[in-house]
Parts: C-alpha cells; sequence; structure tokens
C-alpha cells in the first residue's frame, strides 16, 4: 500500500512525501522559496480527501486476484481507474468541508481551490480555504450575536478607521500635528493583537503615546459599536474573543476544521496564532509551512516566534525541513542567497536545485526612470516576438508610486498590463479628481466631471444644492457651469450662490491663466493650491501621504508630456491621458504583463521577473537606511522579490529619478551589490554615448538634457515615426503582427491609429511608439 501511495505521489521528493503522508498532529514545514512547501499543502489536502491516512494505517481490504493485478501495476507506475484504487486503499478518507486551509491572499486561496478542483472535481468546492479575515468573518457571521453584535455587522477599512480616529482626536484634543492618526491607530492595533481592552492598555503604560492612544481607543471602539462595524483587527479578535467564552461554539468549530494547514506562517501574529490554537486545540492535526527568510510584515505585528516556538507551543510536533528548489535556475538562486546571507538574525539553510545553470541576473542601469520602463517594455516586447507569453512577466516594485512610469511606457507599448493590489494609476481618486480640474479648464461645460469636484475639496456645497443645480441646467437647456456663474439668479440656489460664484470665479481664473500662456506644470501647481486640495490633504494627516506622492507623480507626468511635445497643450495631455483609460478596454485577454509590489508577489512565481528601482532610498526605503533591523526586513523583500523568477531576472536602477515630483540621484542598492559576483552582469546604459548619431534631426529635442536622456537609456531613441498612415492600409506590428489601419487620428504631436490586427483584434496604439513596418 505504501509503495502504490508513494507511485502516486512520486511527483514530490521524499521529504516532501514525508510531509504529504504525516497527517496527524502537529507538523512545522520550514523551508526556502520555490521549494514546494505550497504544492505540499495542496498535496496534502489531496491525500487526505482520497486515501485518509491510508499511509499509516495496517487495515487491508480483503483483495480478490484481479485487484493485486490492478495494484500491481499501478505501484509500477501504469496508472489507471482513480476511483477504484482509492476505493482499495484508503482508510476513511477526510471529508473535504473537515478541512481549513489558511492562505495569506484571497488570490492564493483561489488558486488552491482550483488546483484542488482539477483533481477532485466538485468535492474540492467543500474545502475551507480562506485568509485569516475571509474565515472569521464567516464564524462571525454565524455567531457575533454572541458578543453583542448584529450578524450584519460592516467592516471599515483602513480609510474609515483612520476617519474615525481623527474625529476621536478631535474629540481629546489631540492636535494631529503632534501625533498622525496613523501612529495611533497601529499602537490600537498592537492592544488588539495583545487583545488589550482600552482600560488595560491605560494602566499597561504611562508613556504620552501610548496614553493618548488609550485614550483614543476607548472612543474609537465605542464609535464601531455603535455603528455595529469592526475593523480589520476586530476581525480575529472578536473571533478569538467568542471562541474562549463559548465553548459550544470552540467545539463546534474544533469538529469541523479537524485537519488545518497554514501557508505563509511567518507571517502570521499572535492573535492569529490564537486562533489558530484555539481551532486546531482539539484534534491537534495541525499543518503550518513557513520560511523565516521571507518574513515580510514584520511592520503589521507579524512575528517569527510563531515559527520559532511551534515545537514548544504543539508537543510532538514533527519538523520537516525542505532544501530543493524547484523553481529557479542556479543563477537566480545563487544570487538570491547570497543576498539573505547579509542577514543576521536568521535559521540559516541549504537551498540547492536541480535546475540549469541559465542566464545571468541582468543588472541594468539608466539613466531615469523613463529609460528603465522603456527597458522593461522593449525586453518584454522582444520576448513576445520570440514567442513567450505577456503573462509571463511580471514587474515588481517596492512602492506603488513607482509603477506609474511604467505603466505609462507599456500603455504607449500597447502592451496589455493588470496591476495587482493596487488601483491602476489613472483610476485613483485622488488622480481623478485633479484631471476634472484640468478637463474642466479646457472645457467649462463638462457637467460630470464638474459635479465630481465641485465639492471637492469640502466647499458646503452640498448633495441638494448640486442636484437642484443640475436639475436647473437641463430645463434651461444650459451648460452647469452657466446657471452656478450666475447663481444669485436662481432662487433654488440662492442660499449657496456666495459659494457656487466663489467656485466659477476660481475656475474662470484658471482659464485665463491657461489661456494667458502659464505653462502646464505650474497650472497644475496653480490649482492644487488656489482650490485648497493640497491642503485638504495635507490636513488630513499621514494617511494622505500617498495620495499627495501620486499627486507628485501625476505632475511628473505633466512634465514628461511638455519635454516630449514640441506644442504642449492642455487639451494635448487630457488627449493622452484619455487614451490610458481608452486603451484598456482594448486589452481585455488575461495574457497581460502583472505589475506589483513586492510584498503582494509573495508566493507567486513567473518566468521573467523585473525588479525595478533597486536603488538606496527606494529599496531599500529612506526610512530604513539607518535601522539594522528595517534593514534585513528590507532584504527579505529582496530576497523574495529574486525568488520569484523562475529563468530570467533583470534588476534595474537609475542615476536620477524623477519621483514624487522632484528629482533625486540615488546610488545603487546594496542589494546589487550584495548578488555573487559571478551570478550577474552588468549593464551600465549610463556610460554609452555612441548612439549619438542615431537621433535624427527632424525630431528636434526641446532641450540637451532630454536628448542625453534619451541617449541614456541606451537603446535606439524612440524615433518620431514620419511615415503617414491612411485607413485600409497594412500594416505589420512587431509584437501583434499584420494587420489593417482602421483610423488615423492626430494626437498629442504623435497619430494615434486604431488597427485591426489578423490575430489579436482590434487595438489602439500611437504611431511613433509602435514601431510599425510597411509590407
Ligand atoms: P514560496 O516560498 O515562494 O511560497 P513554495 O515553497 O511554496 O515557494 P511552491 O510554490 O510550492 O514553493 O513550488 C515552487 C515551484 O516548484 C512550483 O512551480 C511547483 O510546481 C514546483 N515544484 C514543487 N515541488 C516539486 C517537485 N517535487 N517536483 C517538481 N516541481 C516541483
Ligand atoms: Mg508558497
Amino acid at each position: 500500500k505504501k509503495q502504490i501511495l508513494e507511485q502516486y505521489f512520486s511527483r514530490m521528493n521524499p521529504r516532501q512525501r514525508e510531509a504529504v503522508f504525516t497527517v496527524s498532529g502537529p507538523v512545522l514545514i520550514l523551508a526556502g522559496a520555490g521549494s514546494g512547501k505550497t504544492t505540499v499543502l495542496i498535496n496534502r489536502i489531496l491525500n487526505l480527501v482520497r486515501f485518509g491516512d491510508a499511509y499509516h494505517s495496517d487495515y487491508i481490504p480483503p483483495l480478490g486476484e484481479e485487484d493485486y493485478a490492478f495494484l500491481e501495476s499501478w505501484a509500477e507506475g501504469a496508472g489507471g481507474d482513480e476511483e477504484r484504487l482509492c476505493s482499495l486503499i484508503a482508510s476513511r478518507p477526510v471529508r473535504p468541508w473537515n478541512i481549513l486551509a489558511i492562505t495569506f491572499t484571497n488570490k492564493a486561496a483561489g488558486e488552491l481551490r482550483e488546483r484542488l478542483e482539477r483533481t477532485l472535481g466538485e468535492a474540492a468546492r467543500d474545502i475551507n480555504a480562506a485568509t485569516f479575515h475571509s474565515a472569521c468573518v464567516r464564524i462571525l457571521r454565524r455567531y457575533i450575536e454572541r458578543l453583542g453584535y448584529s450578524p450584519s455587522f460592516t467592516i471599515y477599512d483602513s480609510d474609515d478607521s483612520i476617519r474615525v480616529i481623527k474625529r476621536q482626536m478631535d474629540l481629546c484634543g489631540v492636535s494631529d500635528k503632534n501625533l498622525k492618526p496613523r501612529t495611533l491607530l497601529s499602537v490600537i492595533s498592537r492592544a488588539k493583537d495583545a487583545m488589550l481592552t482600552p482600560q488595560e492598555l491605560m494602566k499597561s503604560s504611562n508613556d504620552y503615546l501610548t496614553q493618548t492612544a488609550a485614550k483614543c481607543y476607548q472612543g474609537y471602539q465605542q464609535e464601531l459599536r455603535h455603528a455595529n462595524a469592526v475593523d480589520f483587527d476586530d476581525i480575529i479578535l472578536l473571533t478569538v474573543r467568542l471562541l474562549q467564552e463559548n465553548s459550544d461554539v470552540l467545539e463546534y468549530y474544533q469538529n469541523r476544521f479537524r485537519y488545518i494547514m497554514v501557508d505563509e506562517y511567518q507571517d502570521t501574529n499572535l492573535l492569529q496564532y490564537k486562533l489558530i490554537a484555539l481551532l486546531a486545540g482539539g484534534h491537534h492535526n495541525l499543518c503550518v509551512v513557513g520560511d523565516d527568510d521571507q518574513s515580510i510584515y514584520k511592520f503589521r505585528g507579524a512575528t517569527i516566534e510563531n515559527i520559532l516556538q511551534f515545537e514548544d507551543q504543539f508537543p510532538g510536533a514533527k519538523v520537516i525541513r525542505l532544501e530543493q528548489n524547484y523553481r529557479s535556475t542556479k543563477t537566480i538562486l545563487a544570487a538570491a542567497n547570497g543576498v539573505i546571507q547579509n542577514n543576521t538574525e536568521r535559521k540559516g539553510k541549504n537551498l540547492w536545485t536541480e535546475n540549469g545553470e541559465g542566464a545571468k541576473v541582468q543588472v541594468v542601469r539608466l539613466s531615469d526612470e523613463q529609460g528603465e520602463a522603456a527597458y522593461i517594455c522593449d525586453t518584454i516586447a522582444k520576448n513576445v516576438r520570440e514567442g513567450q507569453h505577456f503573462s509571463d512577466h511580471a514587474v515588481l516594485y517596492r512602492m506603488n508610486a513607482q509603477s506609474a512610469s511604467i505603466e505609462r511606457e507599456l500603455t504607449r507599448s500597447a502592451i496589455p498590463y493588470k496591476i495587482i493590489g493596487g488601483l491602476r494609476f489613472y483610476e485613483r481618486k485622488e488622480i481623478k479628481d485633479l484631471i476634472s480640474y484640468l478637463s474642466i479648464i479646457n472645457n467649462p461645460s463638462d457637467n460630470l466631471r464638474l459635479t465630481r469636484i465641485i465639492n471637492e475639496p469640502k466647499r458646503g456645497i452640498g448633495e441638494a444644492t448640486i442636484s437642484a443645480a443640475n436639475e436647473l441646467a437641463l430645463s434651461l437647456g444650459l451648460p452647469l457651469f452657466e446657471v452656478l456663474r450666475a447663481a444669485d439668479e436662481y432662487q433654488p440656489l440662492s442660499r449657496k450662490a456666495l459659494s457656487l460664484i466663489e467656485f466659477t470665479r476660481m475656475i474662470d481664473s484658471f482659464i485665463e491663466e491657461e489661456a494667458g500662456g502659464l505653462p502646464l506644470d505650474e497650472l497644475f501647481d496653480l490649482v492644487l493650491e488656489r482650490s485648497g486640495y493640497m491642503a485638504a490633504l495635507k490636513a488630513q494627516g499621514t494617511l494622505e501621504q500617498t495620495r499627495i506622492e501620486n499627486l507628485e507623480e501625476l505632475k511628473t507626468n505633466i512634465q514628461h508630456y511638455m519635454q516630449e511635445n514640441e506644442e504642449p497643450t492642455l487639451s494635448g495631455f487630457l488627449e493622452e491621458i484619455a487614451l490610458y483609460t481608452d486603451l484598456d478596454s482594448y486589452n481585455d485577454s488575461d495574457d497581460r504583463v502583472i505589475l506589483m509590489t513586492i510584498h503582494s508577489a509573495k508566493g507567486l512565481e513567473f518566468p521573467n521577473v523585473f525588479v525595478a528601482g533597486a536603488e538606496e532610498g527606494i529599496f531599500p526605503g529612506s526610512q530604513s537606511i539607518y535601522d539594522p533591523q528595517q534593514i534585513e526586513e528590507e532584504r527579505r523583500l529582496a530576497y523574495v522579490a529574486y525568488t520569484r523568477a523562475k529563468a530570467a531576472l533583470h534588476i534595474t536602477c537609475c542615476a536620477q529619478r524623477m519621483i514624487f515630483g522632484s528629482t533625486t540621484r540615488n546610488m545603487m542598492s546594496r542589494f546589487i551589490k550584495e548578488l555573487p559576483k559571478e551570478t550577474y552582469e552588468l549593464d551600465d546604459k549610463t556610460v554609452s554615448r555612441n548612439l549619438l548619431e542615431d537621433v535624427r534631426p527632424q525630431r528636434t529635442q526641446k532641450s540637451a538634457a532630454s536628448v542625453s536622456r534619451r541617449l541614456g537609456a541606451g537603446m535606439p531613441a524612440r524615433k518620431a515615426d514620419s511615415a503617414s498612415y491612411s485607413e485600409g492600409e497594412r500594416v505589420e506590428h512587431p509584437v501583434y503582427g499584420a494587420g489593417t489601419v482602421l483610423s488615423v487620428k492626430p494626437m498629442g504631436g504623435d497619430r494615434l491609429l486604431e488597427i485591426a490586427f489578423d490575430s489579436v483584434g482590434t487595438k489602439k496604439v500611437m504611431a511613433n511608439y509602435a514601431k510599425l513596418k510597411k509590407p
């Protein structure tokens, strides 16, 4: 029987199989990246559902001669009817609903369910694959009344939480000049992790921060209670409390979840450990997997202690180490190992692979972030021409703001992409708001956008006034803006006439400035300032920091637009923006390049990985540079990033970067310098000057700086495509192949071509970027 089971799971190595077959009691699988931890969890579930604990049970059902022959051929690897196999050797298979598998993201949970469904079919749907939060929400929806909440409770996200805490700060007379709302929230979050009530927190310390936090915590919690709302921490905290205080509920779930598995255990916090300990307290069948080198959520209270103390917390635990990496080439693995070795706080392990050497890690240094984006896009386009898919590529970065320049270049090269765990740049609220302002300056009768920002920031113009004005405009057949301009003439608007007229005067002043030739970037600054938008953001404190950074990033985009166009205009810029959103609807296939932060890439893998912005001050981030512990966490992030790559790893850095609206010069990241010499090739494109001839005089560059920027990118500059295109003409695109031009529209000094490609359908591309050929 053992032999057959070994055969069934023959794809797993012996240690992995040991983990698959050890189904009872506590198990800790401690292993490096790509060693098959998640794969083991999946196979373990498969084993549970198909065979139960057959591997360790002595029971053999009475078998006929035919059965023996069937089993023998299985053992020899012939395969055959799986249902029959199960009926012959399975010992009390585990029912799917008795299994709880906890993963780190909803995406991972979905993938797990999908992979199981492929083998198990329908039965896989009954397996509880969830994140900590979704598993707990399900429990709470059922039993939260025991804690005095109603089952229809709302979940507050961090935006909501910030709003509540700000109100409490006001009430308690705490100025947000001295204390950031976010700082208070993180103290409260830690308190919840330690299961401290506001009173207990108050008693536990007498420093100013904690005392203040405790005061606000009280009101914060009351406000949530009254709103029948819970925050993210409450979800776990309340579930733990529910289980601690209600033995019948605890018993129910202990019996329900007889087999519990947790992926990415290194990123659990104390409360999550408590939850797991409670649930696994009945049957003790708990299997956790993790890697101390990939612990990247310390800032959120995750504690590596949960792994280190597992054997003490769950007596009799079996520890299994996996050392073979199946994901990456030898070179990539050596590169990642070389970097993580610089951490002192680690258990240390010996990860090896039988995979081939593979190509060297490509470290590429570029002049600036546009060169970086162009390098990434060109490499992807080249790979796709050679037969790879867009979805074989992932671009990882440390900070969300880095995505803007990359998105821009991807869009212009007509490369489809998808952002994971974040909004696309132009979908973010603050970006949409400012684009709305600019649109109204360009076209005051844009009622939709006018309605969007008339009370953004708050000007005391309420919904009722806005809809009254809209109704008036509609019945009079006038643009809304005209009605607002003369608000004092309309009785329904008379109460707010002053604010409305003041608003239109402000917009009119922008229109005048624009007509008077104020450069676009200065107009942008003026709008931010005069509208009060920036002041309102600043008044809101730290959470809005990213929004401010995004707006600075928008300004960077405007400046790029200005550099690239001989006659930059507001309408030209807005048209270009409109294209970003418009293009997306044409990219509706799943074959897309994936963009995400390194944090959200955990557990995933891709044939080609680009790690962008490997610069001191970006990655590692500027806040961590002087703190050795934080540097170690950043280095673990680098390890996570590098080990996502299967075949090719590209690490890029820029000599100069415009980010958050200002230009900085950064040194190359230590996470490049720590790469073992033999694992990488450095291509410093900032020193090649031989491409000077390549810049055609026909595209008169605006400044020497922009010439050297293009050259610095070290690749043929994007030459203006001087060819003319006409409807019905046949063209050849480097990625999409042959197609017919449907329409040509001048746009921002370039032309937007709509092309019906023979193989991939209709797409819109910019002529200067598409590198089209005529057959
Ligand atoms: P991470 O630490 O990044 O989460 P992991 O340890 O969970 O990685 P997996 O994602 O399970 O690793 O596996 C990495 C890759 O190795 C996957 O493509 C998986 O299919 C493959 N793999 C795992 N085990 C084996 C094996 N025994 N034989 C062949 N391929 C394997
Ligand atoms: Mg994994």
